[in-house]
C-alpha cells in the first residue's frame, strides 16, 4: 500500500512527459490508490472522537516525518515510510533546515456530526500548512504561519488553526507541514478543540493579555512622563526597557501580526529579534544606571554588564539582514552574561545595604520565578492552571511594576537628600554670615582703636606723653575763638626750663630727656580742673591753657605753685645759679570781653606773642620766676 502511494507520488513529481498520457496515468493510479486505501489506510491509529470532548491534546497521538530536503509534497509525505510515533505533548524540532511533517487520524465514533478546531498552538512558526485528507475526496490545503499574510487564515486567531467537520463514523487524516525561513522551528502544542471551548479560551487569553499589555503600557507612559519632566537617565533607560519588552511581547504573542501589521509578515519577523535584543540592551543600560554600577559595583561586574549589553546590540545586526537564527543564538550567551552580571551586581549592592538593589533584586527574582514556573509547566513538571499558564505575564508584570516603585523610591530619596543638602547649605551660610558679622565687628573695633590711637599719636608728644605743638595750635585757636565769640576769659602760660643747654652739655642728652619727662609729669599731675591742658610746644618749652574760674589771681597763684613744684623736684643742675632744675613762666590772662581792649591780641598769634613776651621778661628778670600780663 505504501509502495503504491509512493509510486503515485513519483508519478506526480515526474519530469517532462506528454501531458495527456500523464494525466490519464495519474487518474488511474489515484483511483487504484483510493480503492485500495478505503478498507485499510496506512497511518497512525485513529483517535476516536465523541461529542462533549472540549479539548484534546493531539501531539501525543501524532506521527512525525523529517524531510531534510524540504521538497516533499503531501503525496510524497503520505507515501513515505519513515513516519515515527511522537508521544510528547509538544513538538519541538529546534534548529534545523529540515521540513517536518505531522499526521493524525481522527475518527468520529459517535452518530452525530462533530465540529472541531485543529489548533497549531504556535504563534511564531514561519510556514505551516494543514492538509485534510478524506476518503474519496481531493485533499484540502490551508496555508498559514507567521511568514505569510494574516488575511489568508480561515480563523481569526493568533495561532494558525482550521475548522474541521466530521460526519458520523467518518475518518479524516490531518497532515501538517512545518517549515522555517532560516532554520528555527517553534514549539507546537497541537490541540483539537470543541469550537465553543476554543472561543472561550481565546477570549480568556485576550482578556489576560489585554490587562497585561495595558499594565505595561501605563507603566511605560508614566515613566516616560517622569523622564521628560526629570531628565533622569534611569527613567529614560527604564522607559526604553518597558517599551522594548512591550513590543517584544506584542509580537511574541502574535497580536502584532493579528492587529498591527497583518499584511507585513516580514516586518513582524524582523522586529521580533530586534525587540528581544533591545530588551537585553535596555535592561543592561537600566541596571547600570539605576544601580549606578560604575560607582557601586565591582569593576568586573560593570565590565560584564557593559559587554553583555554591547554583545546583544551587535547580535541584533544579522536580524536586520533577515537572518534571524544567529540573533537568537547570540542572544543566549550574551543574555546569560548580562543576567549573571546583573544578578551578581544586585547581590553585591544588596549586601552593601543599597535601597535600589532591594527593589532590583526582588523584581528580578519575581521575573525569574515566572520564567522558572513557565518552563516547569512546559516540561510537564507542573500542572497546567491559570497561574502556571500565565506565570510569565504575572512575573514580568510584577517585575515591571516593582522596578517602577523602585524608581519612584529613588526619586524620593534624591529629593530628600537634596532638601537635606539645601538645609545644611542654608545653615552653613547662616553660620558663615554670623561669623562674618562678628569678624566685621571685631575688625571695625580694631580699626576704631587704631584710628583713635593714631589720632592720639598725632596730637601727643612722644617723649613726654602730653599734647604736642599741633594740638596746641588747634586748642589755642579754639580757645581764642571762644574767648572772642562767647566773651569767656582765657589764660595762656608758656614756660621754659632754665639753662637747659648747659644741663644737656653737662649731664648728657638722655638725662635731659628724663628731666623733660619728669617736669611734664609733675605739671600734668597738678592739673585738676577741666579745661587745664599741658602742651610741649618746642625742645624744652611748654604751654598751658588754664581755666580762669578763680580769676587772674587764682591763675597766677596756681602757675606759681607749678614753678615751685618744678624747683621742688630738686633735680641737680650745677650749671644753674639755683643748683637745681627750674623753669621760667610767662602768663597772659584775658578777662571776659578783654579782646577789644587787648588791641588785636585776641588772635591766637597775638595771645601767644604776649605770653612769649612775659616768658622773655621772666628770663630776663633772673629766671625761676613768673611774669604776668593781665587784660
Ligand atoms: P635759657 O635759660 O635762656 O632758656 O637757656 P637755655 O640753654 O635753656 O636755652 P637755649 O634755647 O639756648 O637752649 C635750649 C636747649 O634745649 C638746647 C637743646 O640742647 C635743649 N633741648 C631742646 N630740645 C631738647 C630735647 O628734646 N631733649 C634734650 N635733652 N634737650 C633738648
Ligand atoms: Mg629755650
Ligand atoms: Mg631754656
Amino acid at each position: 500500500m505504501q509502495r503504491l502511494a509512493s509510486a503515485f507520488a513519483r508519478l506526480q513529481d515526474a519530469g517532462p512527459w506528454r501531458t495527456w498520457s500523464r494525466v490519464l496515468l495519474v487518474r488511474l493510479a489515484a483511483l487504484l490508490l483510493v480503492a485500495c486505501a478505503a478498507p485499510a489506510r496506512a497511518g497512525p491509529l485513529p483517535l476516536e472522537l465523541r461529542p462533549g470532548q472540549a479539548e484534546t491534546v493531539l501531539s501525543t497521538q501524532a506521527e512525525v516525518l523529517e524531510d531534510p530536503t524540504g521538497r516533499l509534497d503531501l503525496a510524497g509525505a503520505q507515501a513515505a515510510s519513515r513516519w515515527t510515533a511522537h508521544r510528547k505533548p509538544t513538538f519541538n524540532f529546534g534548529f534545523t533546515r529540515s521540513a517536518w511533517w505531522v499526521r493524525l487520524r481522527l475518527h468520529n465514533a459517535g452518530d452525530v456530526a462533530l465540529s472541531r478546531v485543529v489548533d497549531s498552538g504556535s504563534v511564531l512558526q514561519d510556514y505551516l500548512s494543514f492538509y485534510v485528507v478524506r476518503a474519496g475526496a481531493a485533499p484540502q490545503a490551508t496555508h498559514s504561519g507567521d511568514r505569510r499574510a494574516f488575511g489568508i487564515r480561515p480563523l481569526d486567531a493568533r495561532a494558525p488553526a482550521i475548522p474541521l467537520q466530521l460526519a458520523p463514523g467518518e475518518t479524516v487524516d490531518v497532515y501538517l507541514r512545518l517549515d522555517t525561513h532560516d532554520g528555527l522551528h517553534e514549539a507546537l502544542a497541537l490541540k483539537l478543540w470543541e469550537p465553543g471551548a476554543y472561543a472561550r479560551v481565546q477570549q480568556n487569553e485576550n482578556l489576560v493579555f489585554g490587562l497585561y499589555f495595558g499594565a505595561l503600557l501605563s507603566v511605560l507612559i508614566y515613566n516616560l512622563f517622569l523622564w521628560i519632566s526629570t531628565r533622569q537617565r534611569s527613567f529614560g533607560c527604564y522607559s526604553a526597557y518597558v517599551c522594548a519588552f512591550l513590543v517584544w511581547g506584542v509580537i511574541f504573542r502574535g497580536y502584532a501580526l493579528q492587529y498591527l501589521w497583518p499584511r507585513w509578515p516580514v516586518l513582524n519577523n524582523q522586529v521580533l529579534p530586534l525587540a528581544a535584543a533591545a530588551c537585553y540592551c535596555t535592561f543592561g543600560l537600566f541596571a547600570m544606571s539605576y544601580l549606578d554600577t560604575r560607582r557601586n559595583a565591582r569593576p568586573w561586574q560593570q565590565r560584564l554588564l557593559a559587554w553583555g549589553t554591547a554583545g546583544n546590540a551587535l547580535g541584533a545586526l544579522p536580524a536586520l539582514f533577515d537572518w534571524y537564527a544567529p540573533t537568537f543564538a547570540l542572544s543566549i550567551p550574551f543574555g546569560v552574561m548580562l543576567i549573571v552580571a546583573a544578578v551578581s551586581a544586585g547581590t553585591t549592592l544588596l549586601r552593601a545595604g543599597s535601597r535600589p538593589a532591594r527593589y532590583f533584586s526582588l523584581a528580578f527574582a519575581l521575573l525569574t520565578l515566572g520564567v522558572f514556573l513557565y518552563y516547569m509547566r512546559v516540561l510537564g513538571l507542573l500542572p497546567s492552571n491559570a497561574v502556571t499558564e500565565n506565570c510569565l505575564q504575572i512575573g514580568s508584570a510584577l517585575e515591571v511594576v516593582l522596578l517602577s516603585f523602585g524608581l519612584a523610591d529613588q526619586m524620593n530619596e534624591l529629593r530628600a537628600a537634596r532638601l537635606r543638602a539645601e538645609r545644611e547649605a542654608l545653615a552653613a551660610q547662616r553660620a558663615l554670615t554670623h561669623e562674618l558679622e562678628g569678624l566685621v565687628a571685631q575688625r571695625t573695633r580694631a580699626l576704631e582703636d587704631a584710628n583713635r590711637r593714631l589720632a592720639e599719636i598725632s596730637i601727643t608728644d612722644e617723649l613726654t606723653g602730653v599734647f604736642n605743638r599741633r594740638q596746641f595750635n588747634a586748642a589755642l585757636q579754639a580757645e581764642a575763638a571762644r574767648h572772642q565769640r562767647s566773651r569767656t576769659p582765657l589764660a595762656l602760660c608758656l614756660f621754659d626750663i632754665d639753662h637747659f643747654k648747659l644741663y644737656n652739655d653737662r649731664y648728657g642728652h638722655p638725662a635731659g630727656d628724663a628731666v623733660l619727662r619728669e617736669v611734664a609729669q609733675a605739671v600734668r599731675g597738678r592739673l585738676r580742673r577741666s579745661g587745664d591742658e599741658l602742651f610741649r610746644i618746642g625742645g624744652e618749652e611748654f604751654a598751658l591753657l588754664l581755666s580762669v574760674d578763680e580769676g587772674a589771681a587764682g591763675v597766677a597763684r596756681f602757675v606759681d605753685e607749678l614753678r615751685t613744684a618744678i624747683a621742688g623736684l630738686a633735680i641737680e643742675h650745677a650749671g644753674s645759679a639755683l643748683g637745681r632744675v627750674s623753669a621760667s613762666f610767662g602768663l597772659v590772662v584775658l578777662a571776659a570781653g578783654a579782646a577789644e581792649a587787648a588791641g588785636g591780641a585776641s588772635t591766637p598769634e597775638g595771645i601767644y606773642a604776649l605770653a612769649d613776651q612775659q616768658l622773655y621778661a621772666a628770663k630776663h628778670a633772673g629766671r625761676n620766676r613768673m611774669a604776668m600780663h593781665e587784660a
